[in-house]
């Protein structure tokens, strides 16, 4: 039997297309490989693909090498982990063990070719982790990060570049609403356009009572966390074209909040609740805002005043994995939200937090 093209409403054998015909139905062949390869597992895929397009020769099933699978309680370090505090906002190559942001395990597979990101707290963490997977996936990307976070910030820019993408820093204050004017027009210049912004700078400092919760520290956290997105986003709104993604990190503590981080939970509650009200605002510009909510991770803000010590120690022990996560193990959440494959996700706050907490 020969191989069909689907036209509108019928098959029309392959040798008597048009040559426009034939184009498109490479790339769809193109489309479907990256989808199967991109959305799931290698294994997976090959035991799910399906038959009509396998009939139809248009999807590669064959998968070499061991299947790729692995126990998520054995694959990254457990507490206890050594007391290790550092002065705000810290340094995570300073860590014991370093997080892991996927620097030598992220593959891409051009799910975000040509895209222009812009990322807050691109150096360390959650952000270092899908600035990484953004470069790999084809996109440029400027990263924004406190100054004295350099030393994090230039093995971003590095690890970018080495996949031969644009690398824009641009280091400053995030509480200040001139500075987030002038990044975003930066990272506009610098990466020649804008279509992805991920609002995922944060500040956490724990206090057991309110009675010892400052004005400034209160009004740091209001300004780092709920003031930045909304300065970035109303900056950035003009240039977004239709199809740009918006993703601000959250926290399991917008649903379960911690006694001691009075000031931070209820930014991280704002968090969730602006991805709601912009995603119904931006819909119909054809701009989706979404969000990801983090269980415990192990990353810089942790050991820089955002937990007890006693916490630090024991850091991740109580969720159902018997761990904190890694950075690494969130890339692939803020690589969906913003390709253009998710286009119907908007409004979403998407969890990885270890089987506790929310969403
Ligand atoms: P991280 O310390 O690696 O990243 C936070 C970044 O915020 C810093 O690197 C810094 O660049 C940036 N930042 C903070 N204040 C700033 C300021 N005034 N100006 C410029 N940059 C500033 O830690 P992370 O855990 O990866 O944090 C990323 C996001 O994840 C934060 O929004 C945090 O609230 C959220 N989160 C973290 C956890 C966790 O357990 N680590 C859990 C839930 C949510
Ligand atoms: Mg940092």
């Amino acid at each position: 039997m020969g191989r069909y093209f689907k036209r509108k409403d019928s098959y029309t054998p392959l040798n008597n297309l048009t040559e426009t015909e034939k184009l498109n139905m490479n790339e769809e062949n193109k489309m479907s490989r990256r989808q199967v390869v991109a959305g799931l597992g290698a294994a997976i895929a090959a035991a799910t693909v399906s038959p009509a397009l396998a009939a139809a020769g248009t999807t590669n099933t064959q998968v070499d090498g061991p299947a790729k699978i692995s126990d998520p309680t054995k694959i990254y370090p457990k507490p206890p982990f050594k007391s290790q505090p550092q002065p705000w906002p810290g340094l995570q190559s300073k860590m014991d063990p370093v997080p892991d942001c996927g620097e030598t395990s992220y593959k891409g597979s051009g799910r975000l070719t040509g895209r222009k990101a812009l990322i807050t707290g691109g150096d360390s963490g959650m952000g270092r982790a899908a600035a990484i997977a953004y470069a790999r996936e084809g996109a440029d990307v400027a990263i924004n990060y406190y100054p004295t976070e350099e030393q994090d910030a230039q093995e971003v820019i590095a690890l970018i570049k080495k996949e031969g993408r644009k690398a824009i820093a641009i280091p400053g204050d995030l509480r200040s609403e001139d500075f987030c004017k002038q990044l975003v027009q930066k990272a506009i210049s610098g990466l020649g356009g804008l279509d992805i912004i991920v609002n995922n700078a944060g500040r956490q400092q724990s206090v057991n009572s309110i009675t010892d919760v400052t004005t400034e520290e209160f009004d740091a956290t209001m300004k780092t966390n709920v003031y930045a997105p909304f300065w970035i986003i109303r900056e950035a709104l003009p240039h977004l074209p239709p199809g740009s993604a918006i993703i601000g990190t959250t926290s399991e503590q917008a649903y379960d909040p911690s006694p001691d981080l009075y000031a931070y939970a209820q930014t991280k509650a704002a968090t969730m609740n602006y991805v709601k009200s912009l995603a119904k605002q931006l819909g119909p510009k054809g701009i989706r805002v979404n969000g990801v909510a983090p269980g415990p991770v192990w990353t810089a803000l942790q050991i820089s005043g955002g937990a007890q010590p006693e916490k630090q120690q024991m850091f991740g022990s109580w969720t159902m994995l018997a761990r904190p996560g890694q950075p690494a193990e969130l890339a692939s959440i803020y690589v969906q939200l913003a390709a253009s494959d998710a286009s119907f996700a908007t409004g979403q706050i998407y969890g990885a937090s270890g089987g506790v907490g929310q969403p």
